[in-house]
């Protein structure tokens, strides 16, 4: 291609053709061969608590991020009412840290948006401060809660992302995860699917740095199985899946990752 493209063409393109050569993220079983990225894609995931975005789509951000892409996790909370016997401020330190070491691990930044664990809410003010966060890094895409969830935090965070991503220019292409389905996400019924076979045991590393939280178990009871049931269902040995909001686009996959 002799013209570079805009970041708007880019994605486009990407998102048109999915094919490798610019970026496809294609579907499953994707090539682990680096081809250099025509432009770094911007990722967003927007999670209600540290753990959720690793829970959710880590697998994605791992690859992503070791395709030089630039990825952010939003933490709309600290998880500050997660840790029985300490303080909101205490246990607001601990999994903030927590956070900061699994991102490390997935090779993303981490941002706090300011609200509260426990009392998430979908209110226009904490769309616009979320709105804003979003709008400074202009994401290719975004990741979100799939908002049907018995925990209300997941359900604010996801449409509180929704509507931030609807008020950016260009839209990001937005795709909810599911977290502990079977207990939290409900009705998931997945379009698209991520190969993390060769990333899961990082995906692993990612869950167990939030140490307050018992992430061995949580992987075991939850995390492991979900992994091994999309893998399933998409032919691979592992995978994370995701409902894609995005109409005009039919193809399996996501941009950019191979
Ligand atoms: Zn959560």
């Amino acid at each position: 291609m002799s013209k570079p493209l805009s970041r708007r063409s880019f994605v486009k393109h990407t998102l048109a053709t999915g094919i490798p050569g610019t970026l496809a993220l294609g579907t499953l079983g994707l090539n682990a061969a680096a081809e250099p990225a025509a432009r770094p894609l911007q990722v967003v995931c927007v999670g209600a608590h540290p753990d959720d975005p690793e829970s959710g789509c880590s697998g994605t951000l791992i690859r992503y991020a070791a395709q030089g892409h630039a990825v952010t996790v939003v933490y709309l909370t600290r998880g500050e009412r997660g840790i029985p016997g300490k303080t909101n401020d205490e246990a607001a330190q601990i999994r903030s840290q927590e956070a900061a070491a699994a991102c490390r691990i997935i090779g993303a930044q981490a941002v706090f948006a300011g609200q509260i664990d426990g009392a998430a809410e979908f209110t226009r003010p904490n769309v616009e401060k979320l709105g804003k966060i979003l709008a400074e890094i202009q994401p290719d895409l975004v990741f979100a809660h799939w908002p049907i969830d018995t925990h209300m935090d997941h359900q604010a965070a996801s449409l509180c992302a929704h509507r931030a991503c609807q008020a950016l220019t260009p839209k990001p292409r937005l795709y909810f995860f599911e977290v502990n389905t079977g207990s939290q996400s409900q009705g998931f019924t997945p379009n698209t699917y991520v190969d993390i076979t060769a990333v899961v045991d990082k995906k692993k590393l990612a869950l167990l740095a939030h140490v307050s939280q018992d992430g061995e178990g949580i992987w075991k009871q939850h995390h492991e199985v979900i992994a091994d049931f999309r893998g399933r269902e998409a032919g691979v040995k592992a995978a994370e899946a995701f409902v894609r909001l995005n109409r005009e686009v039919q193809a399996a996959g996501l941009p950019g990752v191979r």
